[in-house]
């Protein structure tokens, strides 16, 4: 049998370009490596801030209304419990690129997001409190996302529409000429026309040959009881992130039902790892990443750790995503990169994935997220 595209790798970007090819009548294999889903890679831990005034650059927000239209559509036909808009609260020092950034993307895109003085911040968010010299904004185009239900949720959609998708089933090699590709697993060799790369944090191996200048490290996520549970619920507490001096931030999410607790992250490349000998057992010094920030701007929240959970990002050397074909095989698409921020942007990843795939080109603008600019570049990551 040919399949018209093997997907390799069902996390996040798979699954949403297998259900779109699927959605679109194409004959689809999917192949992972681990179970579907998991929590050795990067799309696990319960929550993924969903956001639209996007300080890393305006390009991505018109991507962004693309993948709110998909998740609120999506959220309804699951009946809930996958996209919840909380809206968001940044703040940072005066002149901060998160606040102002944001806030230009805003302007640029006429988005619902404005700056907070410090007495409508007390009145609107009492739990906030920002140091001397800080601002703060909103925007209400933002909230989260259940990144273990998203991902199932798309996966099922493909299976039920004929899509084959199968865990446990490493790719250990693959090649490509004018013709089609050939994948290698452990169990058989498949052929397509077309091959979709989304490794995720393997991507480096994967796309051999390749070079692409990623550094893959290790994140940690915290769980912590609110010494005031009550008031860091949905609505009344939004997602949030918060710069600060160093010019990194910190990022967190209302309580939620499972796991308990508010969640807490820093969000700033860790440590350098290889994906296939990380260190996922958690350590009483992981904690310190998220303690103090708390004590710091939610001191109501300060209450008893719960939860440590280690997941992966894969760094590109600017920061920004890498979408592209394969320079040397058309027939060949990838996203890799996404440096710890593109969970929300999944089912428009699928649908550019989709259109690379099977035409070659797309009418998303992605002109930004191309190779070609890393020409030289070697990885980041500390
Ligand atoms: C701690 C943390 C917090 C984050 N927070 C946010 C956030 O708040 N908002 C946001 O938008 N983004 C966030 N992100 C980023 C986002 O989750 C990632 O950008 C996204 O999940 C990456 O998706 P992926 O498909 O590339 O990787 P994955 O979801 O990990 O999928 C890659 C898959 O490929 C499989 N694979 C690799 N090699 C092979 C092979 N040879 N054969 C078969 N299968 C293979 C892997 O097993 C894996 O399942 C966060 C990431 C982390 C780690």
């Amino acid at each position: 049998m040919i399949y018209d595209v093997i997907v390799l790798g069902l996390g996040t970007f798979g699954a949403a370009a297998a259900a779109e090819l699927t959605a679109r009548g194409k004959k689809v294999l999917g192949l992972e490596q681990f179970s579907i889903p998991h929590a050795m890679g990067s799309h696990h831990g319960h929550s993924r801030v969903f956001r639209t005034a996007y300080f890393e650059h305006p390009d991505y927000v018109p991507l962004l209304r693309q993948a709110h239209k998909r998740w609120i559509e999506m959220d309804r036909k699951r009946g809930g419990g996958l996209f919840f808009q909380t809206g968001a609260l940044y703040a940072g020092p005066r002149g901060c690129s998160t606040v102002d950034g944001a806030l230009e993307s805003a302007r640029r895109h006429r988005l619902d997001a404005h700056r907070l003085t410090p007495s409508d911040l007390a009145a609107r968010f009492p739990q906030f409190h920002l140091p001397q010299g800080f601002e703060a904004m909103w925007e209400s185009c933002a909230g989260y996302i259940a990144p273990e239900h998203a991902v199932s949720w798309m996966v099922r959609e493909a299976l039920n529409g004929g899509a084959d998708l199968r865990g446990h089933e490493k790719v250990f090699d693959w090649a490509a000429d004018g013709s089609g590709v050939v994948v290698h697993t452990q169990r058989g060799v498949f052929h397509a026309r077309s091959l979709v790369i989304t490794a995720g944090a393997w991507s480096s191996q994967v796309l051999k040959n390749l070079h692409v200048p990623l550094t893959v490290t290790r994140q940690v996520l915290a769980w912590y009881w609110p010494r005031r549970p009550a008031i860091f619920s949905a609505p009344a507490f939004p997602v949030w992130a918060i710069e600060n001096e160093e010019g990194l931030f910190h990022y967190g999410f209302p309580m939620t039902p499972s796991p308990p607790g508010v969640k807490i992250a820093l969000h700033k490349p860790g440590v350098a790892i290889d994906p296939d000998s990380v260190d996922r057992f958690t350590r009483s010094g992981d904690e310190a990443q998220t303690r103090a920030a708390l004590g710091r701007y939610l001191p109501d929240a300060d209450g008893q750790l719960l939860a440590l959970s280690v997941c992966l990002y894969t760094n590109s050397p600017d920061g920004h995503f890498i979408i592209d074909r394969h320079p040397a095989h058309p027939n060949v698409s990838f996203v890799c990169g996404c440096s710890g921020h593109g969970f929300k942007f999944a089912p428009v990843v699928g649908e550019i994935l989709a259109d690379l795939s099977t035409t070659g080109q797309t009418a998303h603008n992605i002109g930004f997220l191309g190779l070609s600019r890393l020409a030289g570049r070697k990885g980041s990551g500390t």
